[in-house]
């Protein structure tokens, strides 16, 4: 076989800066070959793809780069899209250009994807033009790893500190006393303002700033380390002025999501969406009922309720997928109405093609009791409700009370999940974390027991009052609750939280 190599960039970190062309090679990469600076959240990309880690480990190459330029080389004749994909631009110190060297030599076809280096997303994100009229007209990518005392050296040291604008040091924190010493004997003035920024675009990223005198010191105290850029200039004087990302409203948050990871990901995105950095901790997951076969029998009776009523997008998920393994759709529902316990079930119903009937304006069980006796006389009518298998006893005896007959099944089973929970725990003690996330009573529980009830400094948020009950039944505080009982009701409580509480909170 004769397969292509794609030198691929896969930006700085933030896999918003993946380019469309990176993004769909990396989808259809038959084997994808990365380092070290690689975001796992753009590894999770690669849907096929066999994965091979070439990057540093503990400071020790485990390849060298001939053995990785022989590897592309091999698996270009075993596979047909080999990508390799680095950190920024693969031309950037990237070794791209040795890669495409080899490449060439041994005659394998290879294209290059140009990716957004680092050396200007990390200074643009810490609110850094790299360039500014009337400031600075040129910018110099420069290595800070190279012995500044080696007399052959590859950097021009006088024409750095005297003819280039900006200068932009990559793997520039080990030296960059050094490097600055050098620029200042050159001619570059003390004062001249610095600024490093480690973990660009990430939503960890920190920015610390001085001058060529003062951010060594400063770096050092901040314990900033790699990656990290170092940006020397007056433009860096901008940043007072223009440091956005610093400024929305949940910069420098981090918050625990407590979702089943299925369902984590549009609180997660919510969240980062404000500037917040998400750690994902899923407390439960979403598992088969215990006993299918009686959602299977409800399902195909659908038609002969009068009502069915949907309290989660689980529950819409798991009902659908038993009509699906039936060979039905929606039309099995016959004239059953539907009502949906809140605007994301009632979603997830619209997908399929059904309109709820009923949507509370509150989203819990005894509003959604209300909701059906104001659109329905309930006595002595069949109402199925596929739910979860531990769920309140709420729901189903208001509606008994109302004289209706009311089946329930259950439709799936939360389990305990929890990967991840001593490193949560730590963070936890260590006062890492500023909000834990709750969206019911099921990750409430599991957390208990993964984790415990100490929150130290940490906030409770809770996506409404069942759930906040069930936090302070097991003596948890509950410090931010959703007036909205939704997911983007839960967002909006954080934000006002924090907003609230200003910035020192
Ligand atoms: N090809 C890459 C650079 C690789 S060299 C690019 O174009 O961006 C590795 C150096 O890049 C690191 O030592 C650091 O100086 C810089 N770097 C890479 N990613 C970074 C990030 N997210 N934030 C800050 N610096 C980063």
């Amino acid at each position: 076989m004769n397969g292509t190599v794609y030198l691929v960039g896969a930006g700085p970190g933030d896999p918003g800066l993946l380019t469309v062309r990176a993004a769909e090679l990396v989808a259809r990469a038959d084997v994808l070959v990365y380092d070290a600076l690689a975001n796992p959240r753009i590894l999770e990309r690669a849907a096929r793809a066999e994965r091979i880690y070439v990057g540093k480990r503990g400071g020790e190459h485990s390849r060298t780069q001939d053995d990785i330029n022989r590897l592309l080389v091999d698996l270009a004749r075993t596979h047909r899209c080999v990508v390799r994909l680095k950190g920024g631009d693969p031309f950037v110190f990237g070794r791209g250009g040795e890669e495409a060297q080899a490449l060439v030599e041994a005659g394998v076809p290879f294209e290059v994807v140009p990716g957004v280096t680092a050396g200007i997303a990390a200074p643009a994100y810490a609110g850094i033009p790299v360039t500014q009229r009337g400031m600075a007209a040129s910018v110099a990518f420069v290595t800070g790893h190279e012995d500044p005392t080696k007399p052959d050296t590859d950097v021009d040291w006088a024409h750095l500190a005297r003819g280039v604008g900006t200068v932009v040091f990559y793997m520039g924190v080990g030296k960059m006393a050094e490097n600055f010493r050098r620029l200042v004997e050159a001619g570059r003035a003390p004062q001249t303002p610095a600024a490093a920024v480690e973990w660009g675009t990430y939503p960890r990223q920190r920015t610390v700033t001085g001058t060529l005198e003062t951010l060594p010191e400063r770096v050092r105290q901040a314990g900033i380390g790699a990656p990290s850029l170092i940006v020397v200039g007056q433009v860096v004087s901008l940043r007072g002025e223009l440091a956005w990302w610093d400024r929305r409203p949940l910069s420098g948050r981090r918050i625990v999501v407590t979702r089943a990871r299925a369902q984590a990901s549009d609180l997660a995105a919510a969240l980062e969406e404000l500037g917040a950095e998400v750690l994902q901790f899923p407390t439960i997951r979403i598992a088969d009922p215990p006993d299918p076969d009686a959602l299977r029998r409800a399902a195909a009776e659908a038609a002969s309720y009068d009502w069915i009523v949907f309290t989660s997008v689980n529950g819409v998920e798991r009902f659908w997928g038993m009509l699906d393994g039936l060979g039905r759709d929606a039309r099995s529902l016959g004239g059953a109405r539907v009502c949906a316990i809140g605007p994301a079930t009632a979603a997830e119903l619209a997908a399929r093609g059904i309109r709820a009937d009923v949507v509370p304006d509150e989203f819990v069980a005894e509003a959604a009791v209300q909701a059906l006796a104001a659109a329905d006389d309930l006595a002595g009518k069949r109402i199925l409700l596929p739910r979860a298998e531990v769920a309140r006893a709420v729901l189903p005896e208001s509606l008994r009370a109302r004289g209706a007959q009311v089946t329930e099944v259950a439709a799936y089973r939360t389990v305990q999940d929890g990967e991840g929970a001593d490193a949560i725990r730590r963070r936890i003690a260590a006062g890492d974390v500023d909000v834990v996330t709750f969206t019911a009573s099921s990750t409430v529980r599991s957390f208990a027991e993964l984790v415990g009830t100490e929150l130290g400094g940490a906030r409770a948020a809770s996506i409404g009052p069942i759930t906040s009950a069930t936090l302070r039944e097991l003596g948890m505080p509950v410090d931010v609750e959703a007036a909205e009982y939704t997911i983007p009701g839960l967002v909006a409580a954080v934000r006002a939280f924090f907003a609230a509480a200003g910035r020192e909170a």
